[in-house]
């Protein structure tokens, strides 16, 4: 993945590669706390500025999709292909759903919207917590 980032045009630091290769392949949906309690093993001047600042950089340049489904914090996804989520609502474990359960929204309902995404969230109890419940 750091090699696809190179295409983005982000100057590599070793900071930014530490955050890179901890984003790399990473399916929990990070955030930026959890990528900062990683990095800072290596890096421990590292301030948690820089990792946020990072992950908003790689946002906006199309290498990161933020998800707003945590309302305490901003969840990051490295895999920016079309998929979904099923969000446990015990222990905020977001598991990516690539089936395709992609709404349509009728053309009288677009609002004269040109519509170019949508994206699912199912939430529920994980079986890890299914259980503690019992
Ligand atoms: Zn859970
Ligand atoms: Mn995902």
């Amino acid at each position: 993945m750091a090699g696809n980032y190179r295409s983005l045009g982000i100057k590599l630091t070793p900071q930014r590669l530490a955050i890179l290769k901890c984003l790399d392949g990473n399916e929990t949906h990070p955030s930026a706390e959890d990528i900062y309690r990683v990095v800072r093993k290596r890096f421990p001047t590292m301030s948690f500025a820089t990792v946020y600042n990072t992950l908003e950089l790689l946002r906006e340049k199309g290498g990161l999709r933020a998800l707003t489904i945590d309302p305490k914090r901003r969840r990051y996804d490295p895999d920016t292909s079309p998929h979904h989520h099923l969000i446990c609502l015990g222990c905020r474990k977001v598991v990516d759903v690539h089936a395709d359960v992609t709404a349509e929204l009728p053309q009288e309902m677009s609002q004269g919207f040109d519509i170019t995404g949508s994206h699912t969230e199912f939430y529920g109890l994980c079986p890890a917590c299914k259980k503690e419940k019992q």
